[in-house]
């Protein structure tokens, strides 16, 4: 569903105008479509709802503010997270530890602690050091850890290199080679409890293939161990499901569920899903405000408010953005703009080459910026970070205040004068 469209000239999302946001919040602001997020949830569950025993944890880097994680909650979600920060974010708006996963290749000691207290259902172990420091915590504590091993498949998920994570020579996981002796000596360990198998290999993928072929490579593995005595309860196979930015045409969620579990077979094994993305990246646009229009040489630029502190995927990755006026404008003449931001760096863009209608003052609204997008943004150049709100029905609602003066400098502090 797309909450965001156009009634007459004017862009709407779920039926509140931008433009009101914008004189209500100011600008750049992020805004999220409940709806969105709730529908995207829906389809995933409703997906794998055809199998006894699944669960799905959304991957909580992909837009972590309390409101998201609140209504996923609501919903019953599970939560995948990477760090302390985001066990304490999924804990604050009552996540049942029950159903959390802790994925992460350098888990520090503290975060271990804190995650073993909270009792979570499950460690995503990376290696065989994280393993080793995993049962010296759970021993001190007199706990039980309960692991998955991610295994590193090696697959190719033809995505972007920056977000693929499934090939051998990466910093992720365990060779899937080597997996074997690591689960069969984590038997062994007195407070680790073998419970599972984990991969993530990589975001932004188009195609069922690589998921499949990563998927068989995993069971293969679960049988082997089964055989030698090992039984694991689950198979999680992370997320990695794609969005449309611009003209992909990723899988839906009821076409990967099915390649899914169609491969699982007869198995008695829970299947635990990570998405990030494929819930939240449609759900979010980021509206920004024309400063200047101007021209150097042969390039049209337009000069807005938003740059790649606010939204760094264009500059990382990158990333194909869509971006739209949010009034269309019939008194200006439709050129090539590159839409650019007020960073001091080249690579500060947000789009290039994009056809437009645009008088100085014009709204703009990035589309696809529900993920990866806020997260992601940064004080870079002592810009205060948007502010982010949610529309509900007709309503919006500020569910992150805009950053001020005295965010950026919090915790700063002069030396002495007499120093
Ligand atoms: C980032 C990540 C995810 C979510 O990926 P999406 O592409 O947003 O679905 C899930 N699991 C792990 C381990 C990740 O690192």
């Amino acid at each position: 569903m797309d909450a965001f469209c156009y009634q007459d000239d004017l862009l709407v999302a779920e039926q509140v105008s931008l433009e009101s946001i914008a004189a209500r919040f100011g600008t750049p602001t992020y805004v999220y479509s409940r709806a969105v997020i709730e529908t995207q949830y829906d389809a995933f569950a409703q997906a794998l709802a055809i199998h006894p025993a699944h669960l799905i944890c959304y991957a909580v880097k992909a837009n972590s503010n309390l409101a998201v994680l609140d209504l996923l909650a609501r919903r019953g979600a599970g939560f995948d997270i990477v760090s302390g920060g985001e066990l304490a974010r999924v804990l604050s708006v009552s996540a049942d530890p029950q159903r959390i996963v802790f994925s992460g290749v350098a888990k520090s000691a503290a975060d271990i602690v804190t995650a073993l207290d909270a009792g979570i259902l499950c460690f995503n172990v990376e290696s065989e050091a994280e393993l080793e420091r995993l049962q010296t915590i759970a021993a001190q504590r007199g706990a039980e850890a309960a692991v998955s091993i991610r295994v590193n498949p090696d697959v190719d998920a033809e995505s972007h290199p920056y977000i693929s994570t499934g090939l051998r020579d990466n910093k992720f996981g365990v060779e899937i080679g080597a997996a074997g002796a690591l689960y069969a000596h984590a038997a062994t360990l007195p407070n680790i409890r073998v419970r599972g198998i984990d991969c993530h290999i990589g975001s932004q993928l188009t195609s069922l293939t690589p998921f499949v072929d990563a998927l068989d490579r995993v069971l293969a593995l679960v049988d082997q161990l089964r055989e030698r005595g090992i039984v694991l309860e689950h198979v999680d196979v992370g997320g990695g499901l794609g969005v449309c930015y611009r003209d992909e045409q990723p899988p839906s969620p009821q076409a990967y569920a099915a390649a899914l579990l169609s491969r699982l077979g007869p198995r008695r094994l829970s299947l635990i899903t990570e998405p990030g993305r494929v819930i939240v990246a449609r759900a979010g646009i980021l509206l920004t405000r024309v400063e200047y229009l101007k021209r150097n040489g042969e390039r049209r630029f337009a000069l807005v408010d938003a740059g790649m502190n606010d939204l760094i995927r264009p500059s990382l990755y990158g990333a194909w953005m869509g971006i739209e006026s949010v009034r269309r404008n019939a008194r200006a003449e439709p050129a090539l703009y590159d839409v650019v931001g007020p960073v001091c760096e080249s690579s500060d863009f947000l789009g290039k080459e994009r056809l437009l209608a645009l008088t100085a003052g014009d709204l703009l609204a990035v589309s696809g910026a529900g993920a990866y997008s806020f997260v992601m943004s940064s004080n870079y150049n002592s810009r205060a970070r948007p502010a982010e709100v949610m529309v509900d029905r007709g309503t919006a609602y500020l569910v992150r205040a805009r950053e001020s003066f005295a965010d950026l400098v919090r915790g700063e502090n002069l030396l002495p004068p007499d120093a």
